[in-house]
């Protein structure tokens, strides 16, 4: 496969080969799917994409999530058109699409009383957790192994670098650690662990969490977690921060805790909520807590100082209303969520077929690829580093293999569906899945 991808994609390797004179890496993003090289895409249009070799793909990585409505999808792209050809793109005063899409969120998420946009999901854990500390008077925070919360200094550690426990590494001084610690996913005796420690040593600012189960889903959590999680919350006075970067507006309209019907007190929002136009961030929640983002302006509070200079723009104001109101209009929730399940359903029976060492899983529209067996497990234990860079190499190696034969997917082992996949698009998916399990040896 590796071969044939790279006669196939000539133009893209061209230009990669140019690139890394430029850029580190030859890349711009890290989630451009760099094995074996990246793909430069020219085209894209609802569930195909088209790259610079002039070979078609069905979109399953949906750019990590945000195009729920499909690529490109041309009512949203309109309006912005419009606005941009009335107010160009930013102008640092206020918009009346950033009304419309505060009030749209709290529409959809009741525990969100006040809202505000931010520059992407990782500045919006950022002003999360200073809300927290500050509202608390606490400095510790949770998460759970193997969850993703974004690049900052303080949350980066687990899955993409490993914990230092305390120690300089990645550029990242021990300290900034010092304050986050991490709990087992799905057991609860764990988390209670940490926050019966932390009481006698200045408690715990903030538990967050990833609602549909740490890095979105890919290591499921039991039905009642989040519920039981919010009770935990209260007993010891951490506030619970669900970072529904992934879930929100995608696993229902009303994110993961409609679905689940828990409500947290602080929701990280990202991805969908620009429907795919830049700044996509966004933190909602209690009246109490938001007020410390306008201390000064509105209240007497302390204030959680929260900037960005594009952070709000029209654009991503606009193009997130309409979004949302699309999904609505369209129960792209729902549409996308039946094709997750018609492609995971094909993936079992595929997997059976062939006897592949691999899991498939999905909730709604957000499905999963895996290694079976320990590493899956594994992999999820705190550290783990060695197992996830087995895991990593190998299903990017099939991820290599799913691109030659025209599927994109997240690294090989995240497909996100969108309301643009009709089942003739799932069906012809996996008859692509299915040339490559029939091509490839040694799995
Ligand atoms: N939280 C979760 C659950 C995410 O999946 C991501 C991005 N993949 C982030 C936070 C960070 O968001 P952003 O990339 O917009 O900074």
């Amino acid at each position: 496969y590796l071969d044939y991808f790279h006669t196939r994609c000539k133009k893209s390797k061209e230009m990669i080969t140019e690139a890394k004179e430029h850029i580190p890496g030859g890349v711009q993003h890290n989630l451009a799917f760099n094995h074996p090289f990246p793909i430069v895409i020219t085209k894209v249009d609802g569930p195909y994409m088209y790259d610079i070799d002039g070979n078609e793909y069905i979109d399953f990585l949906q750019a990590g999530g945000p195009t729920i409505l499909g690529s490109n999808y041309k009512p949203v792209q309109e309006k912005v058109i419009e606005l941009i050809k009335e107010c160009g793109p930013v102008t640092g005063l206020f918009h009346e699409y950033e009304l419309k899409i505060a009030k749209e969120v709290k529409k959809h998420f009741p525990s969100v009383e006040l809202y505000r946009m931010l520059g992407s999901g990782t500045e919006s854990v950022m002003a999360a957790i200073r809300i927290a500390r500050l509202a608390t008077g606490k400095k510790k925070i949770i998460k759970l192994g193997g969850a993703y919360h974004g690049w900052s200094d303080q949350m980066v550690y687990g899955l993409h670098i490993p914990n230092t426990r305390g120690f300089e590494a990645h550029g990242i001084p021990g300290k900034c650690r010092r304050n986050t610690q991490e709990a087992y996913p799905n057991k609860l005796h764990s988390l209670e662990r940490v926050l019966r420690f932390n009481r006698l040593r200045g408690g715990t600012a903030a538990v967050i969490v990833e609602p549909v189960g740490p890095e979105s889903g890919t290591r499921p959590i039991d039905k009642d977690y989040n519920k039981n999680i919010r009770e935990l919350c209260d007993k010891y006075g951490a506030i619970l921060i669900f970072d529904e970067v992934v879930s929100g507006f995608r696993i229902g309209i009303g994110g993961a805790q409609g679905y689940f019907d828990v409500k947290p007190d602080l929701t990280i929002f990202g991805k969908i909520i620009a429907g795919g136009y830049p700044s996509a961030g966004g933190l909602g929640g209690r009246k109490d807590l938001m007020e410390h983002i306008a201390a000064g302006l509105q209240s007497g509070k302390k204030r959680a100082y929260a900037g960005g200079t594009l952070a709000a723009n029209p654009i991503s104001a606009l193009a997130g209303y309409y979004t949302i109101k699309e999904i609505e209009r369209t129960n792209a929730c729902e549409v996308a969520g039946r094709a997750g399940d018609r492609l995971t359903k094909g993936l079992k029976e595929l997997i059976r077929h062939y006897d592949l060492p691999f899991v498939a899983y999905n909730q709604g529209s957000i499905c999963h690829l895996e290694t079976a067996g320990t590493m899956f497990t594994k992999i999820f234990r705190l550290g783990g580093m060695k197992e996830m860079k087995a895991r990593k190499h190998m299903m990017e190696e099939m991820g290599a293999a799913y691109m030659a034969e025209g599927l994109v997917t997240l690294a090989g082992s995240r497909m996100y569906t969108s309301l643009a996949d009709t089942d003739e698009i799932i069906d012809e998916g996996l008859n692509r899945f299915e040339s490559v399990f029939k091509n490839v040896e040694g799995v």
